[in-house]
Order: structure tokens, then C-alpha cells, then sequence
């Protein structure tokens, strides 16, 4: 599973080509300095996480990106239901389950809110191809569900299933650093929102992504069907496509 992982940072490589080394004995004296591995992505650094701004001369910045929200369903009934205890095994397995499918793929994991994991493909580590790394993480997500089900359901002390459901799309996003005392960056834009509302609308154990993200991955699915979604705070009806298991 750590086989992905860098000794040095790929952002900072990436947007600098400055070898940043997090592992191995020549991140020492990186170390020293107070740089550490970042929270979002074991292959970045802290620099990375506060840094990038300052590094494109901009509080704000505006970039191509792929979002995917991946939710945890069923959660507000469980946590009416099943121990706390329960309820936080089942969230740290959700994590440990969905993480490195992302981090494979050179996503990053920019916030865990509640119960959902918001991923961003495409920064800081660029790829050519982040909508289709995107929907591999998600096919891998959905995968590792469907196998370890009893498993899941053991740990949150329910007998209903588990299932996560995740809506992608992808396009125009601004991340930047909000607030003065704020360390990391946040990614804010019609983007996000965009990506929040059809995976409040994708099925159980469903990868609905936008007409936009199905449009760079068409080659791998070229006959799925549109839907039109009505989505809260959006005026026109959204297309969507829901991806093969
Ligand atoms: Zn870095």
C-alpha cells in the first residue's frame, strides 16, 4: 500500500523543481526546519500546504481541477443509533479505505467534512488525465465497499449496509489561502458546489459525474445514458452520468 510513496515532495518538485525530501535520512534536516509530510497528501509537504500562494505570487489562485465528493451514507441514522465508539470506527475505516485510492492517483484530500471526503485532482501535482485518475478513485472506492461489506457493517454494530456514494465534476476552481491565520488552502468555486450537489443525488454505491467530466473520459464509456438532475441552488437542470462498477 506505501508503494506510491515519494521520498520527496512531488508538488514542490513539480511547481519549483526543488527536491523537498520527506523520507528517507536526507529529510533531516528538512525536518528540522519544521518541514513535515502534509496531512492532505503523504507525497507533499507542509510548504506546499501554506505556501503555494506565496509561490504563484497570489493569495488566490485560479486552476483546472477535479473534484470528487465521496459521502458516507447512512451516517445520520447511524449516529442516532450505534455507539459513538462504533461511529468513529466506522469513519476512520471510511478514511483508511478512501485515502489511498486518492493518493494512488496523486489526488489530494483537502477536508474531511462530516461524514464525506472532498478530493481535488490536478493540484498541486498536475496530471494530464485528472478526471480519469479521479473516477478510478472512485471505482476503486466503491470496490473496496462492495468487498469488505460485512466488514463495515461489523464495525458500525448495524445490520444495514454501508454504501458511499460520489459525485465528480470538474472545471474552473479558485484555492486559496482564506482568512490571516489560516495554514492550509481551501477550494472554493461554482466547482465545488457543483460536485457537492449531484453526489447528494448519486444512489448508494453509485459515481455520478457532470457532463463536463464525462466529456473527458468518454472514451472509456462511450454509451452511458444522461440523466437530468434539478439540483438545489443550481438554475439550469444538470446532465450527469452515472459510471459502470
Ligand atoms: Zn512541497
Amino acid at each position: 500500500m506505501d508503494d506510491f510513496k515519494s521520498v520527496y515532495c512531488k508538488g514542490c518538485w513539480q511547481q519549483m523543481r526543488v527536491p523537498i525530501f520527506i523520507r528517507s535520512p536526507l529529510s533531516f534536516p528538512f525536518r528540522m526546519m519544521g518541514i513535515k509530510t502534509s496531512r492532505m497528501h503523504p507525497n507533499l509537504c507542509t510548504i506546499c500546504e501554506s505556501m503555494f500562494t506565496k509561490v504563484k505570487k497570489n493569495k488566490q489562485i485560479d486552476i483546472q481541477a477535479t473534484v470528487m465528493f465521496a459521502d458516507l451514507r447512512g451516517y445520520t441514522a447511524l449516529s442516532e443509533h450505534a455507539d459513538p465508539a462504533g461511529i468513529a470506527r466506522l469513519l476512520n475505516k471510511f478514511y483508511d479505505e478512501c485515502a489511498p485510492a486518492i493518493w494512488k492517483r496523486d489526488g489530494i484530500i483537502n477536508k474531511m467534512i462530516g461524514d464525506a471526503v472532498l478530493a481535488i485532482f490536478n493540484f498541486p501535482v498536475e496530471q494530464h488525465d485528472h478526471v480519469h485518475q479521479a473516477v478510478m478513485a472512485a471505482l476503486e472506492i466503491q470496490r473496496k465497499f462492495s468487498d469488505m461489506q460485512s466488514e463495515f457493517s461489523d464495525i458500525s454494530g448495524m445490520n444495514a449496509p454501508v454504501k458511499v456514494g460520489i459525485g465528480i465534476h470538474t472545471g474552473t476552481a479558485s484555492i486559496g489561502e482564506l482568512g490571516t491565520n489560516y495554514k492550509d488552502f481551501t477550494i472554493i468555486g461554482s466547482v465545488v458546489n457543483k460536485a457537492s450537489r449531484i453526489q447528494g443525488v448519486a444512489q448508494n454505491g453509485e459515481i455520478l459525474i457532470t457532463d463536463d467530466a464525462y466529456h473527458c473520459i468518454k472514451v472509456d464509456y462511450p454509451q452511458l445514458e444522461p440523466r437530468a438532475y434539478n439540483l438545489k441552488g443550481i438554475d439550469q437542470p444538470v446532465i450527469a452520468f452515472a459510471v459502470p462498477l
